[in-house]
């Protein structure tokens, strides 16, 4: 039985990546950090909660991150784990820097001084690209991040090929275009939208505030990347892919089918802060995924209008659950996006 190692499970990614590797007969292994309330929800969510063997590290504690390789013996590693939302790292650049950068490294020598035979996959994504170019964009378009997120991704990114070139580690990078779901983070634009719509729909909030609405990106489903992620280190060799749909849409777009769906009128909804406005702006992100179709047999599977509506009516199902009473295993109940949460750094364009 192969055993893999996932950094981050208790993400979006991780969990359902913990999801399809058991149903490929995996023993496996995630990573978790200790946090003031325990945040078990995705696993529950997805059934897998006593599944998967839980090991506690922090990517800023370099013991940790050895204990999880000896205590896991992977075949595969699969490093998720990071400070991955934009927005916060132009008000934690450091901290950003160090759990989103250099983290990556202390992986990688990790798995120089334990085992040299570990397969390891590197969660890059789109943000590299930044306003480099409209594409399509694959594998051999320059980069230029435009966010301290983006640009620790981009020397993670690095250092997984340099230990490839250097020391032949089997170390590759998904550069992975946005992908979302039911269980993503409340901070990213998609779910922050169907979270909000399923409440105005239900009487709870009134607005929707958003900063950007213009920009575009290239939005797929968590649960077809994940397999793009397996698929990457299962190759013969290792190299690095893009994974995208190769079709864009607004922010304003989202927003429409998703008020469509719930049966609003945007124009009622929707109110725009500058507030919200990030420093730097990544306006335009369209994957070509050709690469990853030819050499790994890899496509999406959801198209954006069914991931919209997914995301709407999981998130109206949740809330009219638990204004009924009704459990419901959701993050949305102890968090008010519209409320008081100071945004520091996007306030220097308003
Ligand atoms: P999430 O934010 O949902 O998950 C991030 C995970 O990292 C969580 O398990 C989180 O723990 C963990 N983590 C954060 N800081 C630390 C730390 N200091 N020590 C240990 N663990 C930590 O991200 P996704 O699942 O969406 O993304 C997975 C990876 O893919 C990330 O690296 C992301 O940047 C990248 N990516 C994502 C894309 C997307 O569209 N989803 C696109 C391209 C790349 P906790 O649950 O405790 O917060
Ligand atoms: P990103 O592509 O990783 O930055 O993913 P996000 O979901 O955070 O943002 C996608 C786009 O939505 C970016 O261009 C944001 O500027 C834009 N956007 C507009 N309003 C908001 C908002 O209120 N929250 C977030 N997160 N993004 C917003």
């Amino acid at each position: 039985m192969k055993r893999a190692l996932i950094t981050g499970v208790t993400g979006q990614d991780g969990a359902y990546l913990a999801k399809f590797l058991m149903s490929k007969g995996y023993e496996v292994y995630g990573t978790y950090r200790r946090l003031s309330t325990p945040n078990f929800w995705r696993l529950n969510y997805l059934g897998i909660m006593r599944k998967v063997n839980l090991i506690s590290m922090d990517l800023n504690d370099t013991t940790s991150i050895m204990e999880s390789i000896e205590i896991s013996q992977p075949d595969e590693i699969y490093h998720l784990a990071a400070q991955s939302f934009v927005g916060a790292s132009f008000e934690q650049p450091i901290a950003t820097g160090e759990v989103t950068g250099l983290a990556t490294t202390r992986m990688l020598e990790a798995i120089l001084k334990r085992d040299k035979d570990i397969k390891f996959y590197n969660a890059s994504t789109s943000e590299l690209y930044g306003n480099s170019s409209s594409g399509p964009l694959d594998e051999a378009t320059p980069f230029k991040p435009q966010s301290p997120y983006a640009t620790a991704k981009l020397y993670s990114y690095w250092m997984t090929r340099l230990y490839r070139d250097a020391y032949g580690l089997f170390a590759a990078n998904g550069i992975l275009f946005n992908h979302e779901s039911p269980i993503r983070g409340l901070e990213f634009v998609t779910r922050k939208i169907t979270n909000a719509i399923a409440k105005i729909k239900l009487g709870i909030e009134k607005k929707v505030i958003l900063g950007n609405i213009e920009s575009f990106r290239d939005w797929g489903y968590a649960p077809d990347y994940v397999e793009g992620m397996w698929k990457i280190l299962q190759n013969e060799t290792p190299e690095d892919f893009v994974l995208a749909t190769g079709e864009t849409h607004s922010v304003k777009e989202f927003l429409s089918l998703s008020c469509e769906i719930a049966g609003l009128a945007m124009d009622d909804v929707l109110e725009v802060s500058s507030s919200l406005k990030r420093p730097l702006e990544v306006h335009y992100l369209v994957g070509n995924p050709s690469k990853a179709e030819v050499e790994l047999n890899w496509t999406h599977r959801m198209e954006f209008r069914d991931l919209v509506k997914e995301m709407t009516e999981e998130d109206i199902a949740r809330w009219d659950s638990f204004i009924n009473g009704k459990p419901v295993i959701w993050d949305a109940q102890h968090y008010d996006d519209n409320n008081n949460i100071i945004k520091t750094r996007y306030k220097m364009d308003a």
